[in-house]
């Protein structure tokens, strides 16, 4: 079972809204985040990213409000660089000397570029099948990449099996508790850029489920504030149907995901067959009246592909399948189509892109 921070000595009301305003960045929330009075995160700019209203993609999918958070914009090119910062500060802060993380692919990028900021050695566990150019990414950066055939959960046995023999800090999804602090700016950003109005729904990529876990503990802790009155927003999970074990789960109202067999994704943020966070993911969908959908493949490419022309912004395949889930979520009348509805380009598409050749034209 996973375990999550509490702040029980320092209650986020007694923050300062307009500090807020003066700072930059994910760490403008530090008194929200594991950071005391004096030390220093360990940094790259991440957060800040652009909130961005698309309305050519939001009239030909029929959602007249509709939003884009692009956390291409970060660091390293993914919202991955939120959770690592954080989880890399509190980790060197405790004297780490070495760094071990099993990744889809986006996670070692943010880990290895974290590690190089930090002055500590890094190894990544990959699959085999990551895109390649994320895979330099990692190399440029300077972390030691290992590749295995299979899949995230492969890796984040050999990743255990190597920090028993060194010592090695492991960084994976929820075996640490920080990747969800960094996770939870996503939300308080998000109610920052909105005047602490937040969207009536959310649809997110999902697949360890940091995001989505991050992001329902920042609105309850902003609740607890007093910082936001209305209700929380529905929060909507998507997969790809080559993946898809939340999806299968909500539908069967289970408690807990069982493993998929044979995951199979281009998404490679979602080729998480068997994630740590199901139980708290199944609870934040369901605590706020929202749900879960599986696209299929071409879908969301198709999605990405065309939002990145129409919008500017740039898409991944993850990105792309918050637009697919959209189109599916209004046929099945679980979005209407004025209400203020906020996906999550969790990643630039760049990094899904092969650097040797020309993208299809
Ligand atoms: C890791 C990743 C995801 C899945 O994120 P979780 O919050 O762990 O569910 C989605 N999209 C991209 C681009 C990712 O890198």
């Amino acid at each position: 079972m996973p375990w999550l921070v509490r702040y029980p000595h320092r209650v986020p009301v007694l923050v300062d809204r307009a500090e807020l305003r003066r700072l930059h960045g994910m760490w403008r929330f530090r008194r929200f985040l594991p950071l005391a009075e004096g030390e220093e995160p360990v940094t790259l700019g991440e957060g800040d990213t652009p909130l961005l209203r698309t309305a050519r993609a939001g009239s030909r999918l029929g959602l007249h409000d509709l939003w884009v958070k692009d956390e291409g914009a970060n660091p390293t090119g993914s919202f991955k660089a939120r959770g690592l910062s954080a989880a890399v500060t509190r980790a060197v802060l405790a004297g780490a000397e070495r760094f071990v993380l099993p990744t889809a692919g986006n996670a070692g990028v943010a880990a290895a570029a974290y590690a190089a900021r930090a002055g500590v050695p890094v190894r990544v566990y990959a699959p085999t099948t990551t895109p390649r150019t994320i895979l330099s990414q990692i190399l440029a950066f300077g972390g030691e990449l290992v590749l295995l055939d299979g899949h995230i959960g492969h890796c984040g046995s050999a990743a255990r099996a190597y920090a028993a023999e060194t010592g090695a800090v492991d960084l994976s999804t929820l075996r640490e508790p920080y990747r969800i602090e960094g996770k939870k700016t996503l939300g308080l950003e998000l109610a920052l850029q909105l005047g602490w109005r937040l969207p009536a729904a959310i649809i997110y990529p999902t697949g360890g489920g940091t995001g989505l876990i991050g992001m329902w503990k920042a609105f309850a802790e902003l609740r607890a504030a007093g910082w936001v009155q209305d209700s929380l927003p529905r929060m909507y999970t998507v997969q790809s149907s080559g993946c898809a074990p939340v999806v299968r789960a909500f539908d069967t109202w289970a408690e807990q995901c069982e493993p998929w067999e044979a995951p199979e994704t281009v998404a490679s943020g979602l080729r998480v067959p068997n994630p740590l966070g199901g139980r708290l993911m199944l609870q934040a969908l369901r605590e706020s009246g929202g749900g879960a959908v599986a696209v299929s493949d071409v879908e969301l490419e198709r999605e990405a592909l065309a939002a990145t022309r129409e919008e500017g912004i740039d898409f991944s395949p993850e990105g792309g399948a918050t637009l697919a889930a959209a189109r599916a979520l209004l046929d099945r009348g679980a979005l209407r189509p004025d209400e203020r509805v906020v996906a999550f380009n969790t990643g630039a598409g760049w990094l899904y892109r092969d650097p040797s050749g020309l993208p299809p034209v």
